[in-house]
C-alpha cells in the first residue's frame, strides 16, 4: 500500500481537521509576534540609539534571535536592548523551540502513531449481526454498488484478506473484516449465514471455493461477478444464485442501442407486459417537429417518458423540439412497439454496425446483433483467441484511414468498445466529424471518461461498474430498475401503502422525489396502465414503475419506506 495514500488519508479524518485548525491558529499567534516583535525592535532601535531599520529587517533580527541563532550583525548597543533582546530570546526558545514541536507531536504525530499501532482489523462480527451484504473484493463494479446500498441504508461490510488494505478502507470510512473468504471458521465470525446477501468479484477459483464454504453455512443469495461466462455453470453448481456475466451484459447493452434495424421503437427491457424502449428520432418523418406532434397516444398507445439528447435526459414536453440527435424514450406494450414500428419504417433500409474492438464485450455486441441479423463489422488491433465464430479486420482501430478503408462511412451504427478510454473518446470524436448521423455508443472503462465521451459526440454510453452496480442491487434487493442511460433509471416499487386511496397528483411524488410516474402494474390486471393519468386513484395491490436518476431513486426510498 502506499504509505502517502495512509497519511492523508489520516490528515483528512475529522479529527485531524479539527487539529490542522488549531495548528493553523498557533501558526497566525507566532507570525503576529514576531510581526510585533519586529515594529518593536524598530521603534527601540529609534528611541534607544537613533539607528533605522526596515521592517523586513526587524523581522530578519526577530527570527535570528527567537531561533537562538543569533548572527551577531544586528545587535543593540544599550542596556534596555540587551533586556529586549533577552525576553525575544526567552519568548523563542518557549513558543518556538519548545512549544512548536510538542504541538506538532501532541496532535498529529503521536495519533497517528497510536493509531496505526492500536489498529487491530476485525475478524468477526457480533454475534446478533443479520440483514447484512458482505462484499468481497473491492473494486469499480462492488464500489459503485456500495455507494447505492449507502443511498438505500443497507448495511454492508467489506472483506479482504489484507490488513494494511482493511486499515485503508477503514480510513475511508467503510466498514471492515480481515480474513479469508474461503474459510469456514472466518465466513461464520462473518455471519455469512444470516447475511442479507452476498457478492463476490473474486477470481472465478476462488468464488467457486467462497460458494461451497457458504453454502454449508445458510442459503444467503450470492452473487457473482464473473470473470468468464463459461464458468457460469460450475459457479452455480457450487451455489451461487445469481452469476452476472458483465461482459455479455455490456455488450447487448451496447448491440441494442447500436442499431434500429427491423425496429423503430428498441426495446431495452421489460417489466413483464410493460416494455421500455428508445426510438432515435433520426430517419423517422418527426425530425425538426416537436414531441406533441407524434401521435403517439392515439395511434400506438405508447407513452413519451423522457428524451435524451446526447446522453442528456429531459422529462417528456410536447413543445420539446425532436432533432436528429434527440432519442425519445417510450413506456407501453408490444403491441403499441409493432404499432409505432408499422407507422414510421414500412421497410427497413440497410443498416451496418461497425464494432471497434472485438475483445469479450465487443464480441458479445456482435453476437447480439448476429441473433438480430443485423450485418456488422469487427475491427481490432488483436485477434481474439476466445472466439471462432467471428471474423475480424486486423487493425489499430485509431488509425482513421484503416476505417475509410474498411467501409466506416456507409455504417450507420458504431459500437466502441476498446479497453483504452483514450482511444474510445479519440475514435467518438473521429467518428462523430466524419458521420454527424452515426448511431454511437461507447463503452467508458473508467466511470470518470463517461462526460468526455458524450462530449466527443457519443449517443449512448455505459460504464461496467454501474451496470454491474445496477445488476446487482437488482438481485439482491428484489428491486426491479433499468438503466436507461448513466444516471437515469426506470425502477419498480410497490405502492407505499400511506398512498392507498390517494390521486398520483394528491401523492406529490414529482414534488418529493422529482420521480416520474412511468406506468402502473397490478399483478390481476395483464395490461399496464401506461402514462397514468394525475387523478387515477391508488391502492396497496399497485407497483408504481418511475423514472429518475438514482439519487431521485434515494430520495423515493427515504420518502416512502
Ligand atoms: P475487452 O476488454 O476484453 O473487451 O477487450 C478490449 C479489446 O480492445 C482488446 O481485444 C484489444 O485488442 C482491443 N483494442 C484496444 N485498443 C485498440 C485499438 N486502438 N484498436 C483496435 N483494438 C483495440
Ligand atoms: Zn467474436
Amino acid at each position: 500500500m502506499n504509505p502517502t495514500a495512509i497519511e492523508l488519508a489520516f490528515f483528512l479524518r475529522k479529527q485531524a481537521r479539527k487539529n490542522l485548525k488549531l495548528l493553523a491558529g498557533y501558526c497566525t499567534f507566532l507570525a503576529l509576534m514576531i510581526l510585533g516583535y519586529a515594529y518593536l525592535f524598530q521603534y527601540l532601535m529609534w528611541h534607544l540609539e537613533r539607528r533605522t531599520y526596515s521592517l523586513i529587517a526587524g523581522i530578519y533580527w526577530t527570527i535570528t534571535v527567537m531561533t537562538t541563532l543569533g548572527f551577531g550583525d544586528i545587535t543593540f548597543h544599550s542596556d534596555a536592548g540587551f533586556l529586549f533582546a533577552t525576553a525575544v530570546t526567552i519568548s523563542g526558545v518557549v513558543f518556538l523551540l519548545m512549544l512548536l514541536p510538542f504541538v506538532l507531536v501532541s496532535l498529529f504525530i503521536a495519533p497517528w502513531i497510536e493509531q496505526s499501532m492500536r489498529f487491530r482489523p476485525k475478524r468477526e462480527l457480533p454475534a446478533n449481526t443479520r440483514g447484512h451484504v458482505l462484499i468481497f473484493g473491492p473494486d469499480a463494479v462492488t464500489r459503485a454498488f456500495m455507494r447505492k446500498l449507502e443511498g438505500r441504508q443497507v448495511p454492508f461490510v467489506v472483506v479482504t484478506p489484507d490488513q494494511e488494505e482493511a486499515f485503508r478502507l477503514e480510513l475511508e470510512g467503510m466498514r471492515v473484516l480481515c480474513g479469508t473468504p474461503t474459510d469456514g471458521v472466518f465466513l461464520e465470525k462473518a455471519r455469512a449465514g444470516a447475511a442479507r446477501g452476498i457478492v463476490t468479484s473474486l477470481n472465478d477459483p476462488e468464488t467457486v471455493n467462497l460458494c461451497l464454504t457458504a453454502r454449508k453455512l445458510g442459503d444467503a443469495p450470492i452473487a457473482v461477478l464473473a470473470d468468464d461466462s463459461a464458468h457460469a455453470d460450475l459457479l452455480r453448481a457450487a451455489g451461487a444464485t445469481h452469476v452476472i456475466p458483465l461482459p455479455q451484459i455490456l455488450g447487448r447493452h451496447l448491440a441494442t442501442r447500436a442499431t434500429t434495424f427491423g425496429a423503430a421503437a428498441h426495446v431495452l427491457d421489460a417489466f413483464g407486459n410493460l416494455l421500455i424502449a428508445e426510438m432515435p428520432v433520426y430517419g423517422t418523418p418527426y425530425v425538426g417537429q416537436t414531441l406533441g406532434m407524434i401521435p403517439l397516444r392515439e395511434r400506438t398507445g405508447l407513452s413519451a417518458i423522457g428524451l435524451l439528447e446526447r446522453g442528456v435526459f429531459s422529462a417528456p414536453d410536447p413543445d420539446s423540439p425532436l432533432s436528429v440527435q434527440t432519442i425519445v424514450l417510450l413506456a407501453g406494450t408490444r403491441e403499441g412497439m409493432s404499432s409505432l414500428e408499422a407507422l414510421l419504417r414500412p421497410g427497413a433500409g440497410e443498416d451496418r454496425v461497425f464494432i471497434l474492438g472485438h475483445g469479450r464485450i465487443g464480441c458479445a455486441a456482435a453476437t447480439v446483433l448476429g441473433k438480430m441479423n443485423v450485418p456488422f463489422t469487427l475491427i481490432d488491433r488483436e485477434e481474439n483467441p476466445f472466439c471462432s465464430a467471428h471474423e475480424a479486420i486486423r487493425g489499430d482501430a485509431t488509425r482513421l484511414d484503416l476505417l475509410r478503408k474498411s467501409g466506416i462511412e456507409a455504417a450507420r451504427g458504431l459500437i466502441i468498445t476498446t479497453n483504452d478510454d483514450n482511444a474510445n473518446i479519440f475514435l467518438a470524436l473521429a467518428s462523430r466529424r466524419a458521420n454527424p448521423h452515426l448511431r454511437m455508443v461507447a463503452r467508458a472503462n473508467r466511470e470518470e471518461n463517461v462526460d468526455e465521451l458524450y462530449a466527443a459526440g457519443a449517443d449512448f454510453v455505459v460504464s461496467s461498474s454501474s451496470v454491474g452496480a445496477n445488476f446487482l442491487s437488482n438481485m439482491l434487493e428484489k428491486k426491479d430498475s433499468i438503466l436507461l442511460t448513466e444516471g437515469v433509471n426506470v425502477f419498480r416499487r410497490p405502492l407505499p401503502p400511506r398512498l392507498s386511496g390517494w390521486t398520483i397528483a394528491e401523492s406529490s411524488i414529482g414534488a418529493m422525489t422529482g420521480c416520474a410516474v412511468v406506468a402502473i402494474l397490478r399483478e390481476d390486471v395483464p395490461e399496464p396502465m401506461v402514462g397514468p393519468p394525475p387523478d387515477t386513484v391508488l391502492d396497496t395491490r399497485m407497483d408504481f414503475v418511475l423514472i429518475g436518476s438514482p439519487e431521485q431513486e434515494r430520495r423515493f426510498g427515504e420518502a416512502f419506506a
